[in-house]
């Protein structure tokens, strides 16, 4: 099949790597120029494990290509993806679509007949019927409009890609349906169940799954605060009911909250779609609230863990990308924790693996480790907020030696109140039983 890939973003670049791996011809195309010739040679514009393998096998195999042309690339494709941004629309939290139309738009000069046009990015329900009326508004004919939300999960997302827990393919005709199935045919022989809907359905079945997600994570943490007030452990409680099937052990980690460049922006938009519909969701704005009010939480842990006062105080942070293996700092739960931290006037020292480049833009005015010992040089607390695998197994004495007041605020869990006080540190975790002085 030959594909044309519209944005070549975290989803885009990935998806067409893949895409490409199956035998397709593929050609991402987006208009940040920069961003192509970065690719074109060869460096690669986000860290994701394995990706630049990835790109580079299937560039030198001649079935993945980088362009800024739009054109070139539609003209013989069978099937246009739209994998452009969908961020949260300023003031209302509303899906901003812009990008969608500009490029469908676009798109609309060159395609032709017989093509397939896939939205690979978020987007409300309703969307393929807004598509559908500008194409026809662009004098566009015998274009299908399909939906084929994407589920991969950022630091494993070509895994994700290869061996989906489901496809959702959103169609209207036979056609759409034929070359989606021609498209994923790889899979289905490592059987990945797709799944045919309509496309209102497809789009709205997204939302619906980051919602329950999130639901989970701010369910978790609710009660990981409960565990603090009657002595429990979050964490047993989680394994104790994360092995019950009908519940599953994933999205039971009690922590500051979700974050990324999903959760935050999908759930409000599906509040927004509700609202618009004249339907209450009220468990999903429960949990938007919940995770809103989480991160000053969080800040105050810090300040209550240093004796009530941060100011002048130096604090270590471990991990800034909002989750590990991606330097993506969109809606990171770091953001608010250490500007929160640095406005009652504590100084931050940050290491993270591979975010600083991300980080320094939007954290101006704090300090940037080398790695995590260094971090915890000379503060006077140190703070895990993303759970790197680097971050697992440190030598806590020589971390508990660097540091100038002995405490671990552990907003992730990774280690056991036990060890920590084995090596002299104080230790917080999240959910795990009554803190220390409470
Ligand atoms: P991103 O911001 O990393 O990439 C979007 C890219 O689209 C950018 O490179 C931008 O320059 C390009 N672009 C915008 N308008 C264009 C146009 N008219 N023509 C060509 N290129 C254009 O975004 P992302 O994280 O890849 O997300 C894309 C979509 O996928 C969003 O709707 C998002 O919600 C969804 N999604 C993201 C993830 C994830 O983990 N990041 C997972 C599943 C779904």
């Amino acid at each position: 099949m030959r594909i044309a890939m519209i944005g070549t973003g975290y989803v885009g670049l990935v998806s067409g790597a893949c895409f490409a791996d199956f035998g397709h011809r593929v050609t991402c195309v987006d208009k940040d120029a920069a961003k192509i010739e970065r690719l074109n040679a060869g460096e690669m514009p986000i860290w994701e494990p394995g990706l630049e393998a990835l790109v580079k096998s299937n560039v030198e195999r001649g079935r993945l290509t980088f362009t800024t042309d739009v054109a070139a690339s539609v003209t013989d494709a069978e099937a246009v993806f739209i994998a452009v941004g969908t961020p949260a629309r300023r003031g209302d939290g509303h899906a901003d679509l812009t990008y969608v139309f500009e490029a469908i738009r676009e798109l609309a000069q060159f395609i032709n007949p017989g093509t397939v046009v896939v939205t690979k990015s978020t987007v409300p329900v309703g969307t393929g019927d807004r598509i559908e009326a500008i194409l026809k508004e662009e004098g566009v004919e015998g274009v299908s409009v399909a939906s084929n939300p994407e589920f991969l999960r950022e630091g494993a997302a070509i895994a994700d890609f290869k061996h989906p827990d489901r496809i959702i393919v959103g169609a209207e005709d036979d056609r759409a349906q034929e070359v989606l199935r021609e498209i994923y045919r790889p899979l289905f022989l490592n059987r990945a169940p797709i799944l045919i809907t309509g496309r209102r359905t497809a789009e709205l079945t997204k939302y619906a799954a980051n919602a329950f997600l999130a639901v989970k994570i701010s369910f978790i943490n609710e009660i990981a605060d409960l565990c603090e007030a009657v002595d429990a452990d979050v964490q047993d409680v989680a394994r104790g009911i994360g092995l019950d099937n009908r519940i599953g052990p994933k999205f039971l980690h009690a922590g500051p909250g979700y974050g990324g460049s999903c959760f935050p922006k999908d759930t409000v938009a599906l509040l927004q779609t509700a609202d618009n519909a004249g339907v209450e969701q009220r468990i999903v704005a429960t949990t938007v609230s919940v995770n809103d009010d989480r991160k000053g939480r969080m800040v105050e842990r810090v300040e209550r863990a240093l004796g009530g006062d941060v100011a002048g105080k130096r604090v270590g942070i471990l991990g800034l990308a909002f989750k590990p293996n991606t330097d993506d700092m969109r809606e990171a739960p770091s953001i608010p924790i250490v500007k929160g931290l640095v406005e009652r006037g504590a100084k931050v020292a940050a290491f993270d693996p591979v975010a600083r480049h991300q980080a320094e833009p939007v954290l101006p005015g704090i300090e940037f480790a080398d790695d995590a010992y260094a971090a915890a040089d000379g503060a006077d607390a140190l703070v895990i907020v993303t759970e790197w695998d680097e971050f697992r197994a440190l030598d806590l004495e020589r971390i508990a030696a660097s540091l100038k007041g002995k405490i671990l605020v552990d907003l992730r869990n990774v280690y056991d109140r036990g060890e920590a006080e084995a090596a002299g540190l104080t230790y917080y975790g999240v959910g795990r039983g009554r803190p220390p002085g409470a």
